[in-house]
């Protein structure tokens, strides 16, 4: 699969560009423009608004089924620590997950196929907002994406720091684990601090429940169940000398089991009531959001596997990896159609910084094996007759 070189030089101009102006996620906007209007240069019909600043760009090429392939658009709310000449330029907002490079990738790939055309089918390749924790892909879904694009399949590609540019990785099932942010509010009364009698005091309360969470994976779960719980912010109190009214607590949960994620989900609910009730705490739970387990559809992630070994040395295409417990939106498009979720390495001869890190940078390396694995995906999945 040869890719142009001045088509690699394109892609990591546009990417360096998404680097510098970084916007959260729906507010893409100057993103979503640029995307629709390359793609639309490239011929393809484009589609604009989905779930508020996604693009569908639609390359129709002869009879035979239609595809999707996905990149994500959206930044983080993080000031970037690290001095590249293209560093970001909006204050506390920074491309630290690299959805820079997989949007420059699947761009340069609808330009690739919109000249070499050397498939038959309908490609549809898709630019959803929001991916980070925010939910576009849900919201595309719930948009009409499947209804208004129908495909058979949908492919979602992640740069993996860890793995070495040119080897691609994949499983038949379970990628990425499910993530359950939520907020815990514990209603307790406050008192002066010397008279902890007169109140109830909530901060001895989330001190146990904190610790009392751990118990969660750790003792009540078998030990070959996988899941994290992790208590991430704590905020109460104003004063030295007073004990607060309430306290929130913030968190997540992540797990690799639909099955386990709801038995543990009950437990944390249990414990934020019962636990502090005997305290005199009021707790209650909330969640926040919610990401389901990404599980490749294992006929999808074989093709994509094939694809990739017909491409790359056998002993760069990594196949029944252990899965992360990190989380990704792709999730949502996966439950609706489908797909595989697959990562690409982006470890060059000095390994990458790691995904949400103030001094990561998408490595431009991958950007040659990332279009020309897209274009071996179309033409082998979408054949000539
Ligand atoms: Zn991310
Ligand atoms: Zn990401």
């Amino acid at each position: 699969m040869a890719i142009a070189v001045s088509l690699i030089e394109e892609a990591t101009a546009w990417r360096r560009q998404f680097h510098s102006q970084p916007e959260l996620g729906y507010q893409e906007h100057q993103t979503s423009r640029q995307v629709a209007e390359q793609l639309r240069a490239c011929g393809l019909q484009v589609h604009s608004g989905l779930a508020g600043t996604g693009v569908v760009g639609t390359l129709e090429n002869g009879p035979g089924p239609a595809i999707g392939f996905r990149a994500d658009m959206d930044a983080l709310p993080m000031t970037e620590q690290g001095d590249v000449p293209w560093r970001s330029t909006q204050p506390g907002v920074m491309h630290a997950c690299g959805h820079d490079g997989h949007t420059a990738i699947l761009l340069a790939a609808a330009k690739h196929l919109s000249s070499s055309r050397n498939f038959s089918g309908t490609l549809h390749f898709v630019f959803q907002p929001a991916e980070e924790n925010l939910g576009g892909a849900r919201k595309m879904v719930a948009d009409g994406l499947f209804e208004l694009f129908p495909m058979t399949a949908i492919y979602g590609l992640h740069n993996w720091p860890g793995l070495p540019v040119g080897h691609l990785a994949i499983n038949s099932g379970t990628m990425m684990a499910s993530l359950d942010a939520f907020e815990i509010t514990l209603h307790g009364k406050s008192c002066h601090a010397a008279m902890p009698e007169s109140g109830a005091d909530p901060i001895v309360a989330a001190a146990q429940l904190i610790l009392a969470l751990q118990t969660i994976p750790a003792r009540r779960l078998s030990p070959l169940s996988s899941a994290v719980i992790s208590i991430t912010q704590i905020n109460a109190g104003e004063a030295i000398n007073v004990i607060p009214d309430h306290v929130v607590l913030r968190g997540t949960l992540r797990c690799l089991q639909q099955e386990v994620r709801m038995k543990v989900r009950s437990m944390i609910d249990a414990f934020v009531t019962t636990l502090t009730a005997p305290l005199g705490i009021e707790g209650h739970i909330n969640y926040l959001s919610d990401y389901p387990v990404t599980c490749n559809d294992a006929a999808e992630a074989e093709k994509v596997r094939d694809c990739a070994q017909a491409l790359l040395p056998e002993e760069q295409v990594h196949w029944g990896i252990n899965p992360s417990m990190a989380s990704e939106d792709f999730a949502c498009m996966l439950e609706a159609c489908p797909g595989a979720y697959f990562w690409m390495g982006a470890d060059g001869a000095t390994p990458s910084r790691p995904l949400h890190n103030a001094h990561y940078d998408f490595n431009d390396q991958l950007i040659g094996p990332g279009i020309a694995l897209w274009a071996t995906l179309a033409e082998r999945l979408l054949p000539l007759g």
